[in-house]
């Protein structure tokens, strides 16, 4: 259980891409996010799940996204609408004049290229 007052020091701050991402207690979102209200709750609700620093619980919270599963339909509007977004999906960022590398998209790419690199290997 997580006490209150620790969840008031949460800071949020509205940016105009990504989607919404947690550096430290700091949650980042797309303002637009607000034009669908019910993903946006879902997504805070996810976003302060995620711990300050970074551990592979914040992996399996990303892979899992339990939280925004009932709104995907919302997820992938907000996503074609908002083609700021897409900033969400690149291992890295600008944030407040600050490069943040996004872990767990990081690995995800990792996976995938190395998954490319394996079938351009096992094709020659
Ligand atoms: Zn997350």
């Amino acid at each position: 259980m997580m006490k209150k007052n620790m969840k008031n020091s949460l800071q949020i701050k509205e940016i105009n891409h990504g989607i919404a991402c947690r550096i430290g207690n700091t949650i980042y979102y797309n303002k637009s996010l607000k034009q669908y209200p019910e993903l946006f709750k879902a997504i805070l609700e996810h976003e302060k799940k995620h711990t300050e620093g970074f551990s592979m619980s914040d992996v399996f919270l990303d892979l899992k996204n339990e939280e925004i599963a009932k709104f995907k339909r919302q997820y992938y509007r907000f996503i074609l609408q908002n083609p700021s977004s897409l900033t969400e999906f690149l291992p890295c960022w600008k944030y407040e004049e600050k490069l943040v590398w996004n872990p767990s998209i990081a690995i995800l790419w990792g996976v995938l290229l190395g998954g490319l690199w394996l079938i351009a290997f096992l094709l020659k």
